[in-house]
């Protein structure tokens, strides 16, 4: 026995999740852009946010932006319905249909309660997400070990090259 037949109207529960953008201060750095590492030789570095690094150009930004859904729910008029079997059904209206009826009501007010239930679903899965950025400790160690690498390598090749040219070069204290 499904929900709604054909020709009834019902309010469709559904949010907008790009509508409303908003930024949060970065987790990581709060907004430093950068972070302090220590290693087990007691010296200090400061590196790069990765966590707020959204790539390109401009790299670390200090905040992160995520997206506040929008609850609506909007009245429909549906205009096909198809039984699938086995308890599916398919909704059709206005050039798009739904697999089942979790999100078509009766009343515009159960249909706000829903909505609202999904957007906070979205908002925590953000949440989620955001705090599954913060558990990169492991890439951003690895970008201390490239950097002292290719520092490394960059002043043995200015000790070459300044050798050639009979220069005599102090050696950074970095290069332990
Ligand atoms: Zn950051």
């Amino acid at each position: 026995m499904s929900k709604f037949k054909i020709g009834d109207t019902a309010y469709y529960a559904n949010f907008n999740p790009l509508q409303e953008k908003w930024t949060t201060i970065c987790p990581e750095c709060l907004g430093t852009l950068k972070l302090r590492v220590i290693l087990a030789t007691e010296e200090e570095l400061s590196i790069d946010c990765e966590c707020c690094d959204h790539g390109g150009y401009y790299g670390s930004q200090g905040k992160m932006q995520t997206y506040e859904p929008t609850p609506n729910a909007r009245q429909i008029k549906i205009t096909g319905l198809e039984d699938r079997g086995e308890g599916n059904e398919r909704y059709y209206f206005g050039g798009s249909y739904l697999s089942d009826s979790e999100q078509l009501f009766v009343t515009e007010a159960e249909a706000i309660t829903c909505a609202n239930e999904l957007a906070a679903q979205y908002s925590a899965k953000q949440e989620e997400s955001l705090h599954r950025k913060k558990k990169q400790k492991k890439k951003w160690s690895w970008h201390v070990t490239y950097h002292r690498r290719e520092m490394k390598r960059s002043l043995a090749d200015a000790e070459r090259h300044a050798a050639k040219l009979g220069i005599a070069l102090e050696k950074a204290k970095a290069t332990k």
